[in-house]
């Protein structure tokens, strides 16, 4: 007997309509109220790229000989990137299933291109807001990470950077943007150190890879960030982010095919035949990549500018329409569609606020070091631009009147983790409490949604989110 399958199989259409009813309370992104995690045009646009996938729904690019489709797909969808990369047919990549793949093939590419040079314990330098995806790479193939400070923009501090360049440097890193502030680093800058060094340079244009080059064509003035920088050797792009694909499609292009070697796996004994991988999966989705290639097809280079002209003025909007509330300042300058705001005034607490909008049925990521919420814009936001800056000015009010909602809530909990001193002992219980929540037994635990305002009254264990828990854990541990 089984808790999960039916003894008998079940209607399809039953299915489906439980499948939905799982989903009410997930983050409503077809009404533009989500701020991460969500890149969504329209109904008419996901069915098609559900068709598309569908066609390609069985398809393995396991074995790039067998289904020839895949790899045409694959590599349009590459030599399409390349082009808006500005690099020549010398270049080399791969699709990946998402961003954290390309960004950790890349550290192992280079861990690997380092060894070939004689290096034994290598290092990379990576910018203080570099995407976590680089130091789970980090931990993965045990390649030190170097996290370079930022200059007063929140750009890497360059000499910083060359400071920390040693004979151990297998990688210099920069963003395109960064994911927390959406600011783009000085990669010519960069490009200069990596060259006059001969270290490697990746840019991390997960996010903005499919939206800075359409920004440009829509003549909006951006620093140079791609293979145009000559010590750029690679750069990696999320086509599920701003090129509008199936998610579990990602690309990594190196400069040249000397790079993309280390990247390679072969196996040439193997019982199970001649074996050669160019990247982590074994099966690997063909419908991801027919979804990504007809995201293409279908937008086209006219619809993507529009689409980034679109999404820019929706951020530009936002961000003035945030200034003028009169108690908030933008993290740097941010020229791409991802930013965050943080409080210039005592009496408006910012994750308390965060609070609020999530009452009001925003979905809002919590940034830290400093203290903000953030915002990652897409072109269908245009629709909501007013109701959110009245739902933030109501807000404010509403903070100002409230102030205990500091310590409530997520406010409390969130502004407290940020704080606490005892990383080590921080990230420990973060991951007992993390790991344990797979146990199929587990309750569930909640990375946002608390209502345990607390969890003293709230009756035991139960319904605790995961900062409730590690509060609790501090609280017992200090009290002792
Ligand atoms: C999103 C993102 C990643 C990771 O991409 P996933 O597809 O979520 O794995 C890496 N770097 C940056 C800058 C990103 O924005």
């Amino acid at each position: 007997m089984s808790s999960v399958a039916p003894e008998k199989g079940r209607p399809f259409e039953e299915i489906l309509a439980e499948l939905d009813s799982f989903g009410v309370n997930d983050p409503k992104y077809k009404d533009a109220k989500t701020w991460s995690l969500v890149y969504y045009l329209n109904e008419e646009y996901t069915d098609f790229l559900q068709e598309a996938y569908g066609r390609y729904f069985s398809a393995n690019g396991l074995n790039p000989t067998a289904f020839k489709s895949l790899k045409r797909l694959e590599k349009e969808v590459l030599k399409f990137t390349a082009e808006l990369f500005h690099v020549d047919d010398e270049a080399c990549g791969v699709m990946t299933s998402c961003g954290t793949e390309s960004c950790m093939l890349a550290v192992k590419t280079y861990r690997d291109l380092g060894r070939s040079r004689g290096i034994k314990k290598p290092e990379m330098i990576i910018p203080e807001t570099a995407h976590v995806a680089w130091d789970k790479g980090s931990e993965y193939f045990g390649v030190k990470t170097r996290r370079a400070p930022l200059d007063k923009d929140f750009k890497v501090d360059i000499k910083a950077v060359e400071k920390m360049i040693n004979k151990n440097t297998v990688m210099i890193l920069g963003a395109a943007p960064e994911y927390p502030h959406g600011i783009i680093d000085p990669i010519e800058e960069l490009g200069k150190l990596a060259k006059k060094h001969n270290i490697p340079l990746h840019v991390d244009a997960c996010v903005g890879g499919y939206i800075l080059p359409f920004m440009e064509k829509a003549g909006y003035e951006l620093p140079l960030w791609d293979f145009r920088v000559e010590g750029v050797t690679s750069i990696s792009a999320d086509i599920h982010k701003y090129g509008f694909a199936a998610k579990g499609a990602s690309c990594i292009l190196y400069r040249n095919v000397d790079y993309f070697k280390h990247q390679v796996f072969v196996n040439e004994s193997w019982p199970g035949g001649l074996f050669a991988s160019p990247a982590f999966l074994g099966t690997r989705p063909g419908g991801a990549y027919a979804a990504a290639w007809a995201a293409i097809q279908a937008n086209g280079i006219e619809g993507y500018t529009e689409l980034a002209d679109r999404t820019i003025k929706v951020a530009e909007a936002l961000k003035k329409g945030i200034k003028e509330i009169g108690c908030f300042e933008i993290i740097g300058e941010p020229k791409a569609s991802l930013f965050a705001y943080r409080s210039t005034d005592s009496s408006v607490n910012i994750f308390a606020l965060g609070d609020v909008m999530e009452e009001k049925g925003w979905h809002i990521d919590r940034i830290q070091r400093p203290d903000a919420l953030h915002a990652m814009v897409t072109a269908p936001h245009d629709k909501v631009v007013e109701d959110y800056l009245k739902d933030l000015r109501d807000g404010v009010e509403y903070v100002r009147q409230h102030p205990e909602l500091a310590d409530s809530g997520q406010a409390a909990t969130y502004g407290l983790v940020s704080h606490l001193p005892l990383r080590g002992m921080v990230r420990k219980q973060v991951l007992d409490i993390f790991a344990n929540s797979y146990k199929l037994n587990a309750e569930e635990i909640d990375l946002s949604d608390s209502d345990s305002v607390n969890p003293a009254e709230s009756g035991g264990e139960e319904k605790k989110s995961l900062v409730d828990k590690i509060i609790s854990w501090y609280v017992k541990k200090t009290s002792k």
